[in-house]
């Protein structure tokens, strides 16, 4: 799954000073477990831990590895202990302690890996002529310090299948974005966005006024009636442009020679329309066209620079502007761009992006048949007059 390439750097003061700071990470939460293991009989959790244990000096990624440490030996002890009795529970505390930086802490540029250490602080920076590794590790190895760094397999699943590949964004904003590598189209979600909230707005009018009547009435049977009657008619109309939005966007990206399509997943978004049947239709309408579906979890894909590879920590307004490279685009495209890099093994790379179209939009015809020709695109400008959020 993973390769892993070591790097002796040396020793400074600066990796001193980190290695110590992540030392006291370690035996704060060391000693804290374990007093109220001895104290309160419980056992706690890395989250509850993670959000007591942060450093001015560290970048909170690296400070939540040094919780997660602990815990990752306490487990190994409690599978260990089972079969050999001279395990013991990690107890020591530790002066230094390994340092550990994610993806989401690291920029490269020119050659040198910029290892952040929160804002306010002094970077590492290391000389990196190789590409951007997942994770990096830097420990002591009794003479000087070695930064292991981490790369992801390229592809464990497999050779590509020939012909183009789309990544899809379903989006808060955008129903779903999606780009194929040289377009990106928009699926405008404004009109499903406001017959969901009317949906919401009148289940709970009709509702309101049923609660007042009397249980097992002859008026209370009649209003119920007409709520499901009034809002299977809304049911189905935004059922109906699920569909015909879904089935744009595939015959779309078929007839643009799309052989694969990736979809961003990521469980802990909570949406206003149910990504699951969004995902579902354009699943099944892609399987029928003969193209394959693949999932892809999109963590950092609407942050990283699609350029440069630059994480940002916060991405704000409808444009992306990279402040590494100034690289700047439409921020649903830049998802969709992302989600079809990550899945091709490429995300954080650099990549030649200069002369991106800008989306075009796919829009939503009430009356007209369910697969459309092309030609009736509207291309949406910069700031998408026509998604602006609510
Ligand atoms: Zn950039």
């Amino acid at each position: 799954m993973y390769h892993v390439r070591r790097v002796h750097i040396g020793k400074t003061a600066q990796l001193d000073e980190l290695a110590h700071e992540c030392g006291i990470l370690y035996s704060k939460t060391l000693v804290f477990f374990w007093r109220t293991v001895r104290h309160k009989g419980l056992w706690l959790k890395p989250k509850h831990l993670m959000r007591l244990f942060t450093s001015k000096k560290l970048h909170a990624h690296t400070a939540d590895a040094c919780v997660q440490s602990f815990f990752a030996s306490l487990k190994s002890w409690r599978e260990r202990r089972a079969t050999d009795p001279t395990a013991h529970p990690p107890r020591r505390r530790k002066w230094y302690f390994r340092i550990e930086y994610k993806r989401s802490a690291m920029a490269l540029t020119d050659g040198m890996l910029r290892l952040s250490n929160g804002r306010g602080n002094e970077p590492l920076v290391l000389n990196w002529p190789w590409e951007l590794p997942v994770t990096v590790v830097i420990h002591w190895t009794g003479t000087q310090y070695e930064a292991i760094a981490t790369y992801e397999q390229q592809r464990a699943y497999g050779p590509f299948p020939v012909g183009k590949v789309a990544g899809i964004d379903l989006g808060e904003v955008h129903m779903a974005v999606s780009h194929d590598g040289e377009r990106t189209y928009i699926l405008n979600g404004r009109l499903l966005r406001s017959k969901r909230q009317y949906q919401n707005k009148l289940k709970a009018r009709l509702q309101a006024r049923i609660d007042v009547k009397n249980k097992g009435s002859r008026r209370r049977k009649q209003l119920t009636a007409a709520k499901s009657r009034q809002l299977r008619k809304l049911t189905n109309q935004i059922k109906d442009i699920e569909h015909k939005q879904t089935t744009r966007l595939i015959t779309t990206l078929h007839e643009q020679g799309v052989q694969t399509v990736v979809i961003g997943t990521n469980n802990q978004k909570i949406h206003q329309w149910s990504h699951g049947s969004i995902r579902f239709k354009l699943t099944y309408k892609a399987e029928r066209l003969g193209m394959d579906v693949a999932l892809q979890d999109e963590h950092y894909t609407s942050r990283t620079c699609s350029a440069c590879g630059y994480v940002r920590s916060k991405v704000k307004g409808r444009m992306f502007r990279c402040p590494q490279c100034g690289w700047t685009y439409h921020r649903d495209g830049v998802g969709a761009m992302n989600i079809r890099q990550k899945y091709r093994g490429e995300l954080g790379s650099r990549h030649v992006v200069g002369a991106m179209a800008p989306p075009t939009s796919l829009r939503y015809y009430p009356q007209s048949g369910v697969a459309r020709t092309l030609g009736r695109e509207n291309v949406c400008v910069g700031n998408c007059a026509e998604a602006a959020p609510l």
